[in-house]
């Protein structure tokens, strides 16, 4: 099988009985998974693919995925696609996580707040998909797309996300270690010039928190880096433990 650039491979998953993912944002990606089906039955067979167990190891990688599946003796190699977002809107998703205090060590700890994620959506930046950005290819000759097996991928994509929300972020094309990197990245102190708000560094979102803050670009920058500070604190506290 081919190897995806960057990619993390997940463990297979055991077989397992029932147990619908519970998280709102791993629901959220199973809407889009229907979404993206032909029909209730392919969507019911991918399912039982997914919790039967059928499903290898999962690779993710920035806007891709791939995992082979078993079906009746046969194994097929599914490969599918998330658009990757615009590089200002990962700078978004970046500030926005060092915005406000615990949201680094809710994510780092398997959360996705649903806060976090509103503020991200008012900002213009669709962190999870909807079933026509959801692409697959699968090797079986069904003409269903997505087929069976490509289904069984998505279900278990949405289980490993429920589990891990930096696997959705790395989908979008950030991965953990780049969050991390770039939040790092932005608490290291920035001289506080009159271009260093809006110029040298992009447009931010900390930019148009007001009209007041917007005419005052010095007291927006110390704005930026006291909350990319605080999310630098956290994040090495978080690593310590
Ligand atoms: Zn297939």
């Amino acid at each position: 099988m081919a190897e995806l650039v960057g990619g993390v491979t997940h463990p297979r998953f055991a077989p397992r009985r029932g147990g619908a993912p519970s998280t709102w944002w791993s629901k959220a990606f199973l809407r889009a998974v229907e979404e993206a089906a032909f029909a209730t039955a392919e969507l019911k067979r991918g399912r039982a693919h997914a919790r039967a167990g059928d499903v290898g190891a999962i690779t993710v990688a920035s806007g891709s995925f791939m995992a082979a599946v078993l079906d009746g003796g046969d194994a097929y190699t599914v490969t599918g696609s998330v658009p990757t977002l615009a590089a200002g809107d990962l700078s978004v998703l970046v500030e926005l996580i060092a915005a406000e205090s615990g949201r680094i060590g809710a994510l780092m700890s398997g959360d996705l707040p649903h806060q976090f994620v509103e503020s991200v959506e008012e900002a213009g930046v669709e962190l999870l998909p909807y079933g026509g950005e959801l692409g697959s290819a699968c090797t079986c000759e069904t003409w269903l797309d997505p087929c069976p097996h490509a289904l069984a991928v998505l279900t278990q994509l949405a289980w490993l996300i429920q589990r891990d929300p930096f696997v959705l972020f790395q989908l979008r094309g950030l991965a953990r270690d780049e969050v991390l990197a770039r939040l790092h990245t932005l608490s290291r102190a920035r001289p506080p010039s009159p271009d260093a708000a809006g110029g040298a560094n992009g447009p931010s979102v900390l930019d148009h928190r007001s009209d007041d803050a917007a005419d005052d670009p010095v007291d927006d920058l110390a704005i930026a880096e006291e909350a990319a500070l605080r999310a630098a604190r956290e994040l090495a506290q978080l690593l310590a433990e």
